[in-house]
Order: structure tokens, then sequence, then C-alpha cells
């Protein structure tokens, strides 16, 4: 692409270029860093900020990387050379909360957690809970289809979203959607969008669907001789035909590493697994899964006391930070038909021992949906080691009947897996779509396919 001498976009006047571009925009929380220095960043303030900026981007020859808090994990928001990043963060109005349909209308800047709080003053919640919903935003959110705690039972972040606002490749604004609680007219290109990585157009708003606030939510933990075992108990409940709102898996490493990370001090070692049950049957069900841990471990507590709560589903919160600080993590994000994912994990050790890289697993166990983490060893050999130990992975996904990616996306770092999993029929497809609405591949090109 060519890199024009002088950037200057009509009516924006937070516009950054050349070297005062901050390092931060080559790069997200996977620690991949795009070649070359992205030619500006455009802070958007309001939706003609991103239509100006897409507008001058496709007449200047410069790629767009839309950019919501950079938390992602597959290298998806990272800009390098020829490139122009519009950040969504400034755009970060929560426009309406209407209790009587249940619904948000945000600017796709917003914090998850922020709409999450608002909707709480009124009896409601925004209920998708990324791990990282203090730190992300509804768009990039909503454009990496995020998982999050809760989805085993109130389902991804595309389950909430009823309607979307989209700048396309020409400047012009797309409404998708609706904001009625069902609806079929025409195409889903709500769905289109949602989970597109970036690469079709940029959110600018979403209508999402608000749920309210359980009467009663009640927490199992449980401590595990082994993660084999953890991971054997997780599935044995959903065979119970409960569904808990969140079922969390750490192994023991894992667990010991957030635990310490948080100073928790002398608390229990083993593989760790937190539930909640919630709703009108939430004591009930909670038994259930109680009696069903109880088959496995000894180790089991029930309680509904929020302070405990907290600190319980603090450890799995710190998980990742807690794996960052020992250095150079690969977060892979695999998920498995959920009965296989015992033998996810016996597989994960394997593979461990077999490419000599400590791996540590934990992850949302209700979806099957696991995070093996390769901690990469300080020499020589170790990259090439930890790759094969991704590639196995990966491999091994494949292998159980599942998928590459539960929630993290594409992105830079999966793409020559892409085919792999979906079919070079189906990237076919996907490609014409893309080709469709953006033939200059103005948006994120490079990345997922
Ligand atoms: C500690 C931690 C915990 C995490 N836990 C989870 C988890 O539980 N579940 C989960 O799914 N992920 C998790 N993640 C990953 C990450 O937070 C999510 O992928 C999140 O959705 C990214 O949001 P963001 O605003 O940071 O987007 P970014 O990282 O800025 O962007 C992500 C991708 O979306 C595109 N994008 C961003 N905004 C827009 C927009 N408005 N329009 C079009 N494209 C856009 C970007 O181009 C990029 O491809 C975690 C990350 C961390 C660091």
């Amino acid at each position: 692409m060519s890199t024009p001498t002088h950037i200057s976009v009509d009516g924006i006047a937070d516009l950054v270029t050349g070297d005062a571009v901050e390092e931060r925009y080559r790069t997200d929380r996977s620690g991949y860093i795009a070649p070359g220095r992205p030619e500006a960043v455009v802070r958007a303030h309001t939706v003609e900020d991103v239509q100006a900026a897409v507008r001058y981007a496709a007449g200047a020859g410069l790629a767009v990387v839309p950019r919501g808090a950079g938390t992602g994990l597959a290298g998806g928001a990272a800009a390098g050379a020829g490139s122009l990043v519009i950040d969504l963060t400034g755009l970060n109005r929560i426009a309406d909360i209407s209790p009587g349909e249940d619904l948000a209308v945000v600017e796709a800047g917003v914090i998850t957690a922020d709409l999450d709080a608002a909707a709480a003053e009124v009896g409601l919640r925004y209920a998708p809970d990324p791990a990282s919903a203090a730190i992300s935003t509804i768009g990039g959110n909503i454009a990496t289809n995020a998982g999050g705690l809760r989805c085993v039972k109130y389902g991804v972040t595309g389950d909430s979203v009823l309607g979307l606002s989209v700048v396309l490749a020409d400047g012009t604004l797309l409404h998708t959607g609706r904001r009625t609680a069902k609806g079929v007219a025409g195409l889903d290109l709500t769905s289109l969008f949602t989970g597109s990585e970036g690469t079709l157009g940029v959110i600018v708003g979403a209508t999402v669907r608000l749920q309210p606030i359980p009467l009663r939510t009640v927490t199992i933990a449980a401590r595990f001789d082994d993660v084999e075992t953890a991971a054997a108990a997780t599935s044995r409940v959903l065979a119970e035909r409960v569904r808990p709102a969140i079922m969390e898996l750490l192994d023991e490493a894992s667990t010991r590493r957030a635990q310490d990370h948080l100073g928790l001090d002398g608390a229990a070692s083993g593989a760790f697994v937190v539930a909640q049950t919630d709703g009108f049957g939430a004591d009930t069900e909670a038994q259930i899964v109680a009696d069903t841990f109880r088959t496995f471990t000894s180790r089991v507590d029930v309680g509904s006391d929020p302070e405990t709560v907290e600190r319980l589903l603090a450890v799995r919160r710190a998980a990742l930070p807690a794996l960052e600080a020992l250095g150079r993590p690969l977060i892979e994000d695999i998920a498995v038909p959920r009965p296989r994912i015992a033998d996810a994990a016996r597989a994960v050790t394997t593979i461990a021992d077999s490419h000599r890289v400590p791996i540590f697993l934990f992850g949302h166990a209700g979806d099957g949906n696991l995070h093996p983490i390769i901690v990469v060893p300080d020499d020589p050999t170790a990259d090439a080691r930890a790759e094969q130990a991704a590639a196995d992975i990966f491999a091994l996904a494949l292998d159980l009947g599942g998928t590459i990616t539960g929630e993290h996306g594409i992105g830079v770092l999966k793409r020559r897996w892409l085919a792999k999993e979906t079919g070079e029929e189906s990237l076919s497809v996907q490609r014409a779509i893309r080709a469709a609405l953006d033939p200059q591949l103005l948006f994120n090109p490079g990345k997922v396919f």
C-alpha cells in the first residue's frame, strides 16, 4: 500500500500521525506485534468521525484497522505500516436502557462492565461476561463474538445482539436487525457482522438484549486431585441435565498461580472448579451439581455469601493475568464436545510432555472451551517446540470434533488453520461475501482469511 506524506482527515480533530502514534496500536494482548507503525490513529468520538476516517483511508490507499480496547488475543487489532487505526473507545455513550423492552442501545466503545452496571440500576443485566468485561468494549466483544463465564446458560455475545449500526467500506451507515424480541425480515445481517473480526465494516453501535438479574445465585466450588478428574466431573454435571450459569475449570498449576497472584496464601490445592446456578431453581440445581462433584471428590463447598463468591470467581479471572506475568504465553482457545473435556485435558498433558513445554490449562468447562496456555521457556529451541505444541493442540481439537477457537477468533495468529476447520468451500464463500462488502479489502487485510 502507498503511504501518504501528509495525513489530515477533514473534520477530525482527534488525529495522531507519524511518530506520535503510540506503540500499543501495533499490538493487542496476544503479544503479536505488527510489522511497522500505523500511519495514523483516528480517535473517533462520533459516527461521522468514523465515516470520514473510512472515506479518507479508502481514498489514500490505507488499510483500516478498527480497534476497541485492544484486549484481543488473536492479533486482530494489531496495526502496522500502511494502516489507519480507528480507535472506538471515545464512542462510549449508553443511549438508552429500556426496562420495558429489556434492551439497551449503546455505542461501540462502551466498556462491557459499564453497560452491565448501568443495566443493574434497573434490575437488569447484560449477560455475556468475558473475563475481560472490565477492560474490553462492546464493539470488540461483538466483532469477536466473545464468550464468557455465563455462556453455558445465557449464550455468547451474538445471542444478546438484536441489531447493529455499521460503517461500510464506502462510508455509508448501515443499520441491521431490530428492537423487538422476535423478527425474521430478510437475511440476518446482524449475525453476519457479529464475529467478523473487523473484516466487513466498523461497528459503531448496537442494540443488545438485557436479562432480569436472577433472584438467587448459588456458588459451588470444588477441589479435585487432578485436572482430568475435574474435567470428568464437569461433563457428568452437564449429563445430569442441569444448566449451571457458570462452570469454570482450572488445572492444579493455574490454580496455584492465580491464587499466588491474588496473594491468597494458604489457599487449598488441587484442580479447581467453580460453578454457579441461578434463578428460581438455583438451590435444587446447586444440590445436583454438588452431589455430582462429591462422587469425584470430598472437597466441595456450597455458598451464596457475596464476598466468598467474589473471592472464588476472582481466582478464575486472575488465571490469565497470573500466567501472563510468568513470561511469554501462547494463549490457545480450543473448544471440544462437552463429553470429551477429560480426553482433551489428558491429551494436552501428553503434548506438554512430548514437546517439553509447560502448558497450563483453564477454561469454560461448561462450554467445552479450554485455554491451554503455553508459557514459552527461555532457550534457543523453545519457540519451535512451543509452535509444534500449539499445532498439536489445534489438531487435537479438530480430531475430537471441536474447533480451533471457541471465542478469541482467528485474527492473524490462527489464519493458516482456518481452512482445516471450515474446508475450502466455506472459505471461498466467506471470501466472496467479504469482497462484495469490501472490494478494496480496506478492513483488516491479512487478518482472518
Ligand atoms: C484478561 C483477559 C481475559 C479475557 N477473557 C475473555 C473471555 O472470557 N472471553 C472472550 O471471548 N475473550 C476474552 N478475552 C479476549 C478479549 O478481551 C475479547 O476478544 C474482546 O472481545 C476484545 O474486545 P476489545 O474491545 O479489546 O477489542 P480489540 O482487541 O480492540 O479488537 C478485537 C478484534 O475486533 C475488531 N474490532 C474491535 N472493535 C471493533 C468495532 N467496533 N468494529 C469492528 N471491528 C472491531 C478488531 O479489529 C479486532 O479484530 C480476554 C482477554 C484478556 C486480556
